[in-house]
Parts: structure tokens; C-alpha cells; sequence
């Protein structure tokens, strides 16, 4: 579906759900391997410093059935972990010389380990993210944590985590998150410039496509975003929370659009982006990574941080966003978006916002239902 996006990044985007063609295609040409690692958030300078590529990976949205893996699975658990765990038994993943998963969730814990038992031969590593990121040692525990990453990654790049291409690797990283951060303000700012497809598929792209790649088409397409003449219509702006780590169908954030409304700002892979720049020039640049994950004032649902304040952090959204209602759009069965949702609808109780809440699947393919609702949330808004 991807494919047939009017956009420079939709066959890259198409690309990263089960194919990985242009993976295979680097690595005939470089000689180097490659590293996926499961969503939300993965520090991709460190693989890239190695020589390594790194790719998301974030399902195959529809795009294989999911019998092995619901075999091998509870019946209770998010789609995304079977997806990936299907296409690690059907043999997808097989262009990784590494996966790397981490402690987001009770689930995705438990997927690292049945897919370390099941790809025995693999190197499938388990990063342990701090779980109060509120005391002094968590960034200095997480710089120890990721630099046994690096010490695992070495096997498989065949040369040791380097301070100086860390250095370079983080500048280009940093390019990275502003341009895709620029994009999610210029979306924001001018929704009628770019649909939601659009916007996912530049994203999406960021996933698969080498950073020396990526950065360059990015400015470009950025620029050109800008420079349309799409008019504005009379829409419902609306900010889609919860689809941080399962992405939700496209055909859904097509109803949603197609119902009336405009989304000036939504989590799909969030983690690209969540991070501003990462320092460059302290003595340690492992531990700056470290710090910039465990500091950063931005909310992440799967991250605890006691100082942060998401209810204000929620509020101060809905201003700088417009958003004149808020659409929460949750995994099933995903516990961390569904815990987030109840501390927003809080605020938007008190701040007299509506909202609307769907809960999808990556695969599902039916939304008349949801369109019915998305409809009648528009209208009761719009007409009231
Ligand atoms: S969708 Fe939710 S439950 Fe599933 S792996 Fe992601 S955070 Fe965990």
C-alpha cells in the first residue's frame, strides 16, 4: 500500500514491513552487517559507529499471517511482538547478524528471550533501560549498558565501539531527529500540506535507509513539502495519541482523515525523533547517548521518569498543537498506551477537550466502524 504513495520515500518505507531488499543491497555493496532492533527506542549511533546498519523494526502491518508465531505466543499479547516474532521464524530476519530488543514491556522482555531460544545461532542481545530514570546513576548505568551492547555488537562488526566515529556517528543522528522534527512542526504548523500517508512514509523511510542517505532526500523533501500551494480546509485538528510502538493501519489514519480531520501530531515511531541533539564534544560520548536518553525532559510513555510531569506536558501539547480534540489510538492488549491514556483523558476532562478512543491491530482491514465514530466525533465538534 505504501508503494502507492506519491512520495521519493515510499518504496524504502514499503521496504522496511518484511522485504528488506535494500538491506541485502547495502550489504552486497559495503561487506558490513546489519543490526534491527525492536521499537520504541534504540540508540542507532552506537551500531552505525561500528559499521553497522541499523534498521526498525516495527512489523509486518498485515503483510504476512501470524500462525507460527501464534502458535509459539499467548493469545493476549500486541500484534507487533508476533509480527516480528513471525517473521524471525519465517526467516525475514535473516539479513540481521543482530537483534536487539529492550525492557519496554512485560511483553517485549519475554520476546527477546523466545527469540534468542529459537535463533540460537544469532546474536540477539537484550538492553536493560534504566527503570527509574530519576536518580544519579541512571545515566552512568545505562553508559555501562551500552557499552556491553557495543562489546556484543563488536562480534558481529568485527572491530570495537570507537570514540571518535561514536562522535561522528551522533552529529549525523542529530541531523537526523532536527529534520524529522522540522517535519513534525511543519505538519503541525500547515497540516493541509502533507497527509498522514506522506508524512508516515518520510518517516518510515528513516528506518531502513542508510543516515548518509537519508539525511540529504529528507532536506529536500522538507523543502518541497513547504513550498506547495495546498489550501487549507475546514477540519478538525486532532492530536492521535498511543501509537508509539504497534503501528496503527495507514487506512485507519486515513479514515480519520478522510472523516473530517486534520493530525497535527501523533506518536508513530516516536522514537526517531523523541530525542533533541545529543552533545558531541564531552569526554565521553557513550555516556552522553546514555544521558541524553535518561534526561531527556520529553515524556516517553515506555520510559519512568518521577520529575516529568505528563499531565503538563499533555496540556502544554494541546496548545502549542490547536488541537481542538484528541483521538487516543491503542494497541490491543498494549498495557504502557493504555496506562498513558488514563492520565490524558484526565487532563483533557479538566481542560473540557473531547476525545475519542479505537483500538486497532497492525493487521486489521476494517473500519467502518471506526469511521462511524471518527465521523460522528468530527460532527459533534464541528456543529455543536
Ligand atoms: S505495543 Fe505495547 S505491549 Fe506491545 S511491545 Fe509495544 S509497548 Fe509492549
Amino acid at each position: 500500500m505504501l508503494e502507492e504513495i506519491p512520495s521519493p520515500f515510499a518504496a524504502a518505507a514499503e521496504d522496511s514491513y518484511t522485504t528488506f531488499a535494500s538491506v541485502k543491497r547495502w550489504k552486497e555493496e559495503t561487506g558490513r552487517p546489519a543490526v534491527g532492533y525492536f521499537p520504541v527506542y534504540f540508540p542507532e549511533e552506537l551500531a552505525h559507529a561500528m559499521g553497522l546498519l541499523p534498521v526498525g523494526l516495527y512489523g509486518a502491518s498485515g503483510r504476512l499471517s501470524l500462525d507460527m508465531a501464534t502458535a509459539h505466543t499467548q493469545s493476549f499479547i500486541c500484534s507487533i511482538s508476533r509480527s516480528v516474532f513471525q517473521m524471525a521464524l519465517q526467516g525475514h530476519l535473516d539479513v540481521f547478524e543482530g537483534l536487539i530488543f529492550s525492557n519496554i514491556c512485560d511483553v517485549a522482555r519475554n520476546l527477546s528471550g523466545i527469540t534468542k531460544r529459537n535463533l540460537k545461532e544469532r546474536h540477539v542481545d537484550y538492553l536493560h533501560y534504566p527503570i527509574n530514570n530519576g536518580t544519579d546513576y541512571a545515566a552512568r548505568y545505562l553508559r555501562e549498558e551500552y557499552a556491553r551492547i557495543g562489546s556484543g555488537l563488536q562480534g558481529i562488526a568485527g572491530q570495537p565501539l570507537g570514540s571518535e566515529q561514536l562522535r561522528a556517528s551522533i552529529t549525523l543522528y542529530n541531523e537526523k531527529r532536527r529534520l524529522l522534527r522540522e517535519l513534525a512542526q511543519l505538519r503541525q504548523s500547515r497540516p493541509w500540506l502533507l497527509p498522514y500517508t506522506e508524512w508516515y512514509a518520510a518517516m518510515r523511510a528513516g528506518l531502513i535507509l542508510p543516515v548518509e542517505e537519508y539525511v540529504p532526500a529528507l532536506k529536500a523533501y522538507i523543502g518541497a513539502v513547504a513550498a506547495r500551494g495546498t489550501k487549507p480546509k475546514d477540519r478538525l485538528r486532532v492530536v492521535v495519541a498511543g501509537t508509539f510502538c504497534e503501528q496503527p493501519p495507514l487506512q485507519l489514519m486515513r479514515t480519520i482523515e478522510d472523516a473530517g480531520c486534520y493530525i497535527v501530531h501523533d506518536e508513530a515511531l516516536l522514537g526517531s525523533r523523541w530525542m533533541s541533539d545529543v552533545p558531541v564534544d564531552g569526554p565521553d560520548p557513550v555516556l552522553s547517548l546514555a544521558k541524553a536518553y535518561a534526561e531527556n525532559p520529553e515524556p516517553l510513555t515506555v520510559r519512568f521518569h518521577p520529575d516529568i510531569d505528563k499531565r503538563s506536558h499533555d496540556a502544554s501539547l494541546l496548545v502549542s498543537s490547536g488541537a481542538q480534540g484528541v483521538i487516543f489510538c491503542t494497541p490491543k492488549f498494549c498495557e504502557p498506551a493504555l496506562y498513558d491514556s488514563v492520565i490524558f483523558k484526565g487532563v483533557l476532562d479538566k481542560a473540557k477537550v473531547p476525545y475519542l478512543h479505537l483500538e486497532y491491530e497492525e493487521s486489521a482491514s476494517s473500519f467502518e466502524h471506526d469511521r462511524t465514530m471518527v465521523e460522528t466525533f468530527v460532527e459533534s465538534i464541528l456543529f455543536e
